[in-house]
């Protein structure tokens, strides 16, 4: 009968003391693992050279480090690329590897499928199945940066599949060990957890001592508009997510990001503009100014000249804002573009 492996990373790190005899490993055997897998960011025990043929081997046959699968890598023209995960119960999430000549970002996935229902976006197509655990969370991380060809990564951006804030414990326990000093040592700083806006959550993320970025997707300064746009948003307010977003800085000093995705004849008109100035003027906030990737969904993106009459406008009013274009899009890698089944790759 075949006994299934061992996956260390469902080992909550403070129990890794342990593992010598979970795993039969010696005490410092433990510590050499420790630091493949946190310091050299390594997930397959055969490159792990300065341990034992015979220990590599045995833990090959017993154990897994994260247990995640890449189905596949889709590389796109500006060298993003897009990994479909396959978790161990077949279930598939993506994750991105995004690259400008001075920084790399991963953008992570916290949920298979996401149950917000932005109707521009795929990956909430298919609904919600399942949180992912913090092991999972770990792993995809692993899994993608153990592949890199350089072990600099500048930011993680839990940004992907799935709204962080409804699986936040799992989020909070999976930065606790990207930022921990015994761990992968990440900055905090370097980390932006992006919602669609749930105020008490946000508040809850403040309070968790989190001492990363916030970014809020808002899109439309209009509360009727908003519902259409996002279907959970029914019960909550615009002006309740902005409180949020001051108490979040009020109690992070960090500054939070608003997120707007800018639909061609739907919200990218000077009046949305201007109210959008309006409700953000004395605000210490940054607006990005998302390009829309266009999907099989209805909404196309907008005209270049009227994205740049957007920022203009909120510049008039001091409001500080970024047009984002999307990387990774002819690899379906872009914001909302994001899905849980396996897409044909064009590289
Ligand atoms: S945009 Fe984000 S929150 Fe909205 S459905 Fe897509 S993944 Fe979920």
């Amino acid at each position: 009968m075949m006994t299934e492996k061992r996956v260390l990373l469902d080992t909550p790190p403070e129990q890794w003391g342990e593992l010598p005899a979970l795993a039969g490993l010696e005490g410092y055997r433990v510590k050499q693992l420790r630091d493949w897998i946190f310091k050299k960011r390594a997930s397959d025990f055969s490159k792990m050279t300065t341990l034992s043929k015979s220990l590599r081997d045995d833990l090959l046959a017993s154990c897994l480090v994260h247990g995640i699968e890449i189905a596949r890598s889709a590389r796109s023209r500006d060298k993003t690329v897009k990994r479909l995960l396959r978790l161990r119960d077949n279930e598939l999430v993506e994750c991105v590897d995004m690259q400008t000549p001075k920084s790399r970002t991963l953008c992570l996935s916290t949920q298979v499928g996401c149950a917000m229902g932005c109707t521009f976006c795929v990956s909430g197509l298919m609904g919600f199945t399942r949180n992912l655990s913090a092991s999972e969370i770990l792993g995809q991380f692993l899994a993608c940066a153990s592949e890199l060809p350089e072990p600099r990564i500048d930011h993680i951006v839990f940004m992907g599949m799935g709204e962080p804030l409804l699986n936040l414990t799992n989020v909070l326990e999976a930065i606790r060990v990207l930022v921990g000093e015994d761990y992968f040592n990440f900055a905090s700083r370097g980390i932006t957890v992006s919602t669609i806006g749930i105020p008490k959550m946000i508040v809850q993320l403040a309070k968790s001592g989190f001492k990363g970025n916030l970014a809020i997707s808002l899109h439309t300064p209009f509360e009727d508009e908003r519902r259409e746009l996002v279907k959970s948003a029914e019960r909550i307010g615009i002006e309740s997510i902005l409180t949020a977003a001051r108490e979040y800085f009020d109690l992070t000093h960090r500054d939070v990001t608003i997120e707007y995705v800018l639909l061609r004849d739907v919200n990218d008109g000077e009046g949305h503009a201007r109210a959008l100035a309006n409700l953000l003027e004395r605000m210490r906030v940054h607006v990005n100014l998302i390009m829309y990737n266009e999907t099989e969904l209805r909404y196309k993106r907008c005209d270049d000249s009227a994205a740049t009459s957007f920022q203009e406008i909120l510049a008039r009013k001091g409001v500080h804002s970024t047009i984002r274009r999307s990387k990774g899009t002819d690899v379906s890698a872009g914001c909302g573009q994001l899905r849980r089944y396996e897409t044909p790759a064009t590289h």
